[in-house]
C-alpha cells in the first residue's frame, strides 16, 4: 500500500534498476531521505544501519563535509569540461597521477568513465583495439566466471556470470567464456581437498585456453574477491595459478577491483590481498565513495604504447564519454583518496574487518549457518536449510528475501544473494557501531529461524 505522494510518483513514473517492478509497484519503495556516519534515514524518520554502504561504495560514510567542500569548490572554478581533442585540467591529471602511485606496480596510464559497467566495457575495447594494433585481430576472447559481476552494459554485462543481469536481455554476447564459480564450500565435492578444488579449477581454466585455441583468447577478467556473487574468497593458490596459466597463453589478466579497491579488504587494492599482478585493473565506487559517479581503467606501459601507436595510424583515439574524467568528480575522488590516507582507513579496515569476522563466527554454530565468509570489512553470512548436508531452501533465495526486507524492520540494511547475507560497512565504522550492526542482525535471524520452523 502506497502511503505518501512521493511513492506514488515514483512507482507511476521511475522505473528501478535490479528491481522486481511489479513487486516496487504493490509495496512501493522505501525513500531514502538523508544519511549520517553508518545511518541512513527514510522519510518517515526511521534510522537503518547502512550495513552495505549503499551499494558496497560509500566507504567514508554519509555526511563526509569534507567531500562537499571539494565538491562545492570545483563546481565554483570549473564545473565541467571535457578531456578530449587535447584539452585537460587539473584534478583528472592528478587523479590519474595519485592513481598510479596507489596501485600495483606497472599501471602507469589511467582512462576515466563513470561508471564501472562503462569501465569494463572500455576494457573490453581496448583490449581490443591492443590486439588488432599489434596484429593479432584474432585475440579477441574474454574468459570470466559464473558468479562474476562486472556490470550490466552490452560487453560488461556479457562478462557478468549472473543470469538474473542476462535472462531476457539476450546477454551474453559470444566473446565471453565463462569458468566455475571459484567457491570451495558449494562448488568443492566431496573428499576433495581445498588444493586439488583449486588444480581443477586451474585444469578447467587451461583446458578451456587450449579448446578455445591461445590464439583466439584475450584476456582474463575476475574480482580479486567477488562481491556481488556472493563474497567469494577463492581458494588457496587460486590467482597464482591463474596468472601462471594466463602468462603461459599470453592472456591479459584484468583485476576487477570495483568494490575490493580503497581498503575494503584491509590493503589498498584486492589484488595486494590476493597477490595479484593485473595487466588492467578496474576501480570505482570507493573511490569517491560513491558521492560522485567516477571509474577508472588503468593499464601497463605496454597496453598503452600500443594503442597509442594504433591512434596516431588511425588518426584518433576513438573512445570516450562526455563526463568522462569529470571535474567534479575527480576533485572528490583526490578528497576522498586524501582523507583514506590521512584516516589510515585501510589499515583501520583490516582491524575492523577481524572484529566484524570475530563477532560474526559467534553465529556459526547456528543450526541454519552454512558458511561465513569474507576478507576484511566484507562478508556473507550463507544460510541453508541443513547444516550437515549443505542443502539449500527451496526455493532458493526465499530466506535471503525474507532475511532481507525483515531486517528493515530492526533498521538494518544488509543484502541477500540468493540465501546469503552479505555485509560491506562503510569503513568509518567503529567497533561499537559494528556490535550495534550483528545485534540487529541477530535479532533478524532470530525471527527468520522461527518463520522456518
Ligand atoms: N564491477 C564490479 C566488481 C561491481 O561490483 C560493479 C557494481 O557493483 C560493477 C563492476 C559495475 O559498476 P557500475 O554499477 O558502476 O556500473
Amino acid at each position: 500500500m502506497l502511503t505518501n505522494s512521493l511513492q506514488s510518483l515514483d512507482v507511476a513514473h521511475h522505473i528501478h534498476p535490479i528491481t522486481n517492478l511489479r513487486r516496487l509497484e504493490r509495496q512501493g519503495p522505501i525513500v531514502i531521505d538523508r544519511g549520517q556516519g553508518i545511518y541512513v534515514y527514510d522519510d518517515e524518520g526511521r534510522e537503518y544501519i547502512e550495513a552495505m554502504a549503499g551499494l558496497w561504495s560509500v566507504g567514508l560514510g554519509f555526511g563526509e563535509q569534507r567531500l562537499v567542500d571539494a565538491a562545492t569548490k570545483q563546481l565554483e572554478k570549473l564545473p565541467y569540461y571535457h578531456v578530449f581533442s587535447q584539452k585537460a585540467h587539473a584534478p583528472s591529471a592528478l587523479l590519474a597521477a595519485k592513481l598510479t602511485e596507489l596501485a600495483p606496480a606497472g599501471l602507469e596510464h589511467v582512462f576515466f568513465t563513470n561508471s564501472g559497467a562503462e569501465a569494463n566495457d572500455s576494457v573490453v575495447k581496448f583490449v581490443w583495439y591492443y590486439n588488432n594494433a599489434i596484429g593479432r585481430p584474432e585475440k579477441k576472447k574474454f574468459l570470466a566466471r559464473d558468479g562474476g559481476y562486472h556490470g550490466i552494459t552490452v560487453a560488461a554485462g556479457s562478462l557478468t556470470g549472473l543470469q538474473t543481469n542476462q535472462k531476457g536481455f539476450d546477454l551474453p554476447l559470444p566473446f565471453v567464456r565463462h569458468l566455475s564459480r571459484p567457491h570451495f564450500y558449494r562448488a568443492g565435492l566431496p573428499g576433495e581437498t581445498e588444493e586439488a578444488f583449486t588444480e581443477r579449477l586451474l585444469k578447467e581454466l587451461e583446458d578451456t585456453i587450449l579448446a578455445e585455441g591461445p590464439e583466439t583468447v584475450a584476456a582474463f577478467i575476475g574480482e580479486p574477491v567477488m562481491g556481488a556473487g556472493g563474497v567469494l574468497v577463492p581458494p588457496k593458490g587460486y590467482w597464482a595459478g591463474v596468472q601462471e596459466i594466463c602468462r603461459k597463453y599470453d592472456v591479459l589478466v584484468v583485476a576487477d577491483e570495483v568494490i575490493n579497491g580503497f581498503g575494503r579488504l584491509g590493503t589498498m587494492f584486492g589484488c595486494e590481498t590476493l597477490g595479484i599482478e593485473p595487466d588492467i585493473l578496474v576501480c570505482s565506487k570507493q573511490i569517491t565513495s560513491s558521492y560522485q559517479p567516477l571509474a577508472a581503467v588503468l593499464m601497463k606501459d605496454f597496453i598503452y604504447q600500443a594503442m597509442a601507436d594504433a591512434s596516431e595510424k588511425l588518426g584518433v583515439f576513438g573512445h570516450g564519454y562526455t563526463t568522462g574524467a569529470h571535474p567534479v568528480s575527480t576533485a572528490v575522488a583526490l578528497e576522498n583518496l586524501a582523507i583514506i590516507e590521512e584516516r589510515d582507513l585501510v589499515a583501520r579496515s583490516k582491524e575492523l574487518g577481524a572484529y566484524m569476522h570475530a563477532g560474526l563466527a559467534k553465529f556459526a554454530d547456528h543450526p541454519h549457518v552454512g558458511e561465513i565468509r569474507g576478507i576484511g570489512l566484507i562478508a556473507a553470512v550463507e544460510l541453508v536449510a541443513d547444516k550437515a548436508t549443505k542443502a539449500k531452501f527451496e526455493p532458493f533465495g526465499k530466506v535471503g528475501l525474507r532475511f532481507f526486507d525483515h531486517a528493515h524492520e530492526h533498521g538494518l540494511i544488509v543484502r541477500g544473494i540468493g540465501d546469503s547475507i552479505a555485509f560491506c560497512p562503510p569503513m568509518i565504522i567503529t567497533e561499537a557501531e559494528i556490535d550495534e550492526m550483528l545485534r540487529r542482525f541477530k535479532a533478524t535471524l532470530d525471527d527468520i529461524t522461527a518463520w522456518i520452523a
